[in-house]
């Protein structure tokens, strides 16, 4: 399932345990936990005294959206909830979490490479803790309380659940490198939201006005947005149209009375040919424009790459949108040469999105990484239809974090004052 959805399933669940006064603290493991784009199963671990551990497990398994209880022990349960999903949690007693948490957490990938780091060190690793394997002393297990304790024993700095995927983590971790990952309170503004606004689109408008989505804004504590429908629809209008519903839309905005700052962009289709889907007389009545990838994704190698190169040669782009086009279990990512474009990008100033719509999640993680290693900026969008879209910004910031982005890699962590001079306002 989409994380969005384990995610908020999770939450909900969450909320349910907390009800039973027997449940202390508790987490979900596995896959949602790193925050990956799609998820199994929903694992949940909660901390409880070890004579409490029926009563929270009869608890669990009297969720109100249960179907079915697959499997109950004395500290475990599995149900299956209405939708097919299943849900597994563990209780566990507060001396052991921290050791329980890391130990399911994973990836499998972390996993081994902190046994072999721990190997060398003569201590082997369980979801029990750390047991240390000098032959002249008794045997011990070390257990912790807490995941920062457990790494830190083994002389590791604490690694964030969204990079332990065996890449060079451990290794990091040894060195002490392991950078401060952006956060969802980093973030500043959104550059990439639909709002009702009739600008008469080429495709789908958002449902909701500005008044609403300003007041979101200001609910996030947001200094600056951004409302970016989709480009009037080029066969339907002439060039004159165009530009007064833009004129219109800047006038709209004008009027709009909040603390956040709004700027008039359009998401604009990149054409096969690499045009862009809008006059260039209609360029100077917006602030900066997001380009995307609407259409005709299947091209060879070397004409896709050209066509989004020849899109960024334009003076008004800021963000390329959703970059590589994938739909998670549905449309695969386009073919381009991304080290071209990731390099024009960054000569032009050009933020890669990272589109936070749930079945987006684009740029994907791994590309994020390999953004942040060469210098690129990113622009984490929410692609928001719907004003409660707009709070799918933590997905996007999830996987900026699985892509080990700081916050200064994140353009949309800046001050207003900051923006201004990046749009060159
Ligand atoms: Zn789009
Ligand atoms: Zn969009």
């Amino acid at each position: 399932m989409l994380l969005p959805i384990a995610y908020s399933l999770s939450q909900k669940i969450i909320e349910y345990m907390k009800k039973n006064t027997y449940v202390g603290k508790i987490e979900v493991l596995g896959s949602l936990r790193r925050m990956v784009a799609t998820i199994g199963d929903i694992d949940l671990a909660v901390v409880g005294k070890p004579y409490h551990s029926k009563d929270i497990i009869e608890h669990f398994i009297s969720y109100p959206d249960t179907i079915s209880v697959e499997g109950k022990g004395n500290t475990k349960a599995t149900i299956i909830l209405s939708g097919g999903k299943h849900a597994d949690l563990r209780v566990i007693d507060k001396e052991r979490f921290g050791s329980m948490l890391q130990y399911f957490t994973g990836s499998k990938a972390h996993n081994i490479k902190m046994r072999e780091y721990a190997l060398k060190n003569d201590y082997s690793l369980s979801e029990y803790g750390i047991k240390e394997k000098k032959k002249s002393k008794r045997e011990r297990i070390h257990s912790f309380q807490s995941e920062e304790a457990f790494y830190t024993f083994l002389g590791l700095q604490w690694i964030p659940p969204e990079i332990r995927e065996g890449t060079d983590e451990v290794e990091r971790a040894q060195k002490g490198t392991i950078p401060r990952l952006v956060e969802p309170k980093d973030i500043k503004g959104d550059f990439h939201i639909h709002s009702s606004f009739n600008i008469e689109p080429s495709h789908d408008r958002g449902s909701d006005d500005f008044r609403k989505l300003t007041k979101k804004a200001e609910d996030l504590k947001y200094s600056y947005i951004a409302f970016s429908e989709h480009n009037p629809s080029q066969s339907n209008h002439k060039e004159q149209d165009i530009i007064n519903l833009i004129k219109k839309k800047q006038e709209a905005i004008k009027q709009l009375k909040t603390s956040v700052t709004c700027f008039n962009s359009l998401e604009v289709d990149i054409l096969p040919d690499g045009s862009l889907a809008l006059p260039d007389a209609a360029l100077k009545y917006l602030d900066f424009i997001i380009i995307s990838i609407h259409s005709v994704f299947r091209m060879n190698k070397n004409d896709m790459t050209k066509r989004i190169l020849k899109a960024l040669s334009c003076p008004k782009v800021k963000v390329l949108g959703h970059p590589t086009g994938r739909l998670l279990s549905k449309r695969e990512e386009i073919e381009a040469d991304w080290t071209m474009i990731f390099t024009e990008s960054k000569k032009r100033n050009i933020a890669l999105a990272i589109d936070a719509w749930p079945d987006r999640l684009d740029l994907p993680d791994s590309m994020v990484r390999l953004a942040v290693d060469k210098g690129n900026l990113l622009a984490i969008d929410s692609d928001a239809h719907a004003v409660d879209q707009m709070e799918n910004m933590l997905y996007g910031v999830s996987v900026a974090r699985r892509g080990w982005a700081k916050k200064h890699d994140i353009i949309n962590t800046n001050s207003l004052k900051n923006i201004q001079k990046w749009l060159n306002l």
